[in-house]
């Protein structure tokens, strides 16, 4: 039997809409070929399917994409795809949380073109983080959907698995699955939802045991993304299934759930101002997460705000990673002053500072000031594996106290099993919503606004499921 085809690639980046610092081409970078085969890892040559890469375009969370770059890469992706033939499926590796000036729905734009160029017939199967919004134009125009069910994330590869799957038995048995989706009209960032913590570690669990129920194929539910000022912004359940009907009962249950435990939707670690931090941290060695300029979640990473409190309170040995400064770190290529914080636009202090020795290493530099060494670096990136800091021959031990710009501890920094606090601060992705800018998004969502009548509905994209 002749072998069928699908094609893979997509889009996947979070935009704080609270960021001044706009995304363009040179953030993205590009995965290609046998790369993006082996980023999906999945064995589609044993379904006979012959399976043809585009492109994956990824860049670290920042700021809102420039329209016009994002225009492009749309229309590239579409070129691209009508040069395959006569296509039995596609697997779009998206995110979700986009965000474009001028264009409400990014993914679903981006789906929408997609679909127009494949036509009606071709299966097509996205994987999402649980960190995006949905729209009734991604929901209809889509046959199969899987997102992430871990936050912190590390079950990228199951679910990439969980879309690919459901492709290819779609596509070899012939069938066309349904996908139904209910709004959440909750809306909290991902240190409140963490599915490590209760209550989301439950409802979590509870996805497996849906599944189980018959003409469901893969549950889920999407925590959606709070930093972003849109009319789309919200938590959705959304069930790919072989029966609407069936889709529709467990979507409800789904939204349902999260709803009832929506106040009890708390930080999962000890958190307050950067005083209370150093109080909390006095002793052992600690790690203090700044949250609001956290650049995996789309703060810009330059902030010097807790680096000022740090130099101030002169407590013991701390390593502060990392501030983004490419100006900083150019300046201290050619002497000891350097001036940090704000560089790249993201607000706070600036602070003139005189660095008592520097090394420079992968685009790094590591400065040493009184008792605190920095690392000042080029790009904007985070430090939340311990081989970023071997990369930089930085031996954690050799301090009383870490700093990153992190929301929730990633899994390499909360296997250390040390005190840490979450220092709720200021910038692009600030915890404290009550402080945010809300104009865009739908009356009524919990917290922005509280209420307690909540009915939920499922749609196919098209119209109610009932
Ligand atoms: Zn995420």
């Amino acid at each position: 039997m002749a072998s069928k085809k699908i094609a893979i690639g997509g889009i996947s980046t979070e935009c704080s809409s609270y960021s001044p610092l706009y995304q363009k081409e040179s953030d993205f970078t590009v995965v290609r070929g046998q790369e993006l085969l082996d980023l999906v890892d999945f064995p589609f040559a044993d379904y006979n399917l012959e399976a043809q890469p585009i492109f994956f375009s990824k860049s670290v969370p920042g700021g809102p994409i420039e329209s016009q770059y994002f225009s492009q890469l749309k229309e590239q992706f579409v070129k691209e795809l009508k040069l395959i033939d006569s296509l039995d499926g596609i697997l779009l590796l998206m995110h979700g949380a986009m965000y474009v000036d001028d264009i409400e729905d990014p993914e679903g734009e981006w789906i929408a073109s997609v679909r127009k160029e494949v036509g009606p017939k071709c299966i097509i199967s996205v994987s999402f983080d649980l960190h995006g919004q949905m729209t009734n134009q991604i929901i209809s125009n889509i046959d199969a959907f899987a997102a992430f069910k871990t936050a912190p994330h590390i079950d990228v590869k199951d679910t990439y698995r969980r879309s690919s799957l459901m492709l290819a038995k779609a596509i070899n048995e012939g069938y066309r699955p349904y996908v139904v989706w209910s709004p959440i009209p909750v809306l909290v960032s991902g240190e409140m939802s963490s599915t490590f913590v209760e209550p989301c570690q439950s409802i979590y669990e509870s996805l497996d045991l849906y599944n189980l129920e018959s003409n469901i194929l893969d549950c889920n539910l999407m925590i959606g993304y709070v930093w972003a000022d849109t009319k789309r912004a919200t938590a959705s359940s959304i069930v790919t299934c072989t029966d609407e009907k069936s889709g529709a009962i467990i979507c409800k249950s789904i939204a349902n759930l999260y709803w009832d435990n929506r106040k009890k939707l708390k930080y999962g670690m000890k958190s307050g101002d950067i005083h209370s931090a150093l109080e909390f941290c006095k002793d052992d060695f600690s790690i203090i997460a700044d949250s609001g300029d956290n650049p995996t979640a789309g703060g810009v990473g330059d902030r010097a705000d807790i680096l000022k409190a740090i130099l101030e309170a002169d407590l013991k040995e701390t390593l502060i990673a990392g501030i983004a400064s490419k100006s900083a770190y150019d300046e201290l290529k050619k002497g000891n002053q350097f001036t940090i914080g704000g560089t790249f636009s993201g607000g706070g202090p600036s602070l003139i500072l005189t660095a008592d020795s520097v090394y420079f290493q992968n685009q790094c530099a590591i400065v040493k000031v009184n008792k605190t060494t920095i690392v000042v670096t080029k790009l904007r990136r985070p430090f939340h594996m311990l081989k970023d800091f071997n990369d930089l021959k930085i031996n954690l031990r050799s301090f009383q106290l870490l700093i990153v710009k992190s929301g929730y501890l990633s899994p390499d920094l909360e296997n250390l099993s040390v005190p840490s606090f979450m220092v709720l601060s200021d910038g692009a992705v600030n915890q404290d919503l009550s402080s945010i800018p809300n104009k865009q998004r739908n009356r009524n969502i919990y917290p922005f606004q509280d209420f307690c009548d909540f009915t939920p509905q499922a749609s196919n994209g098209k119209s109610i499921v009932s």
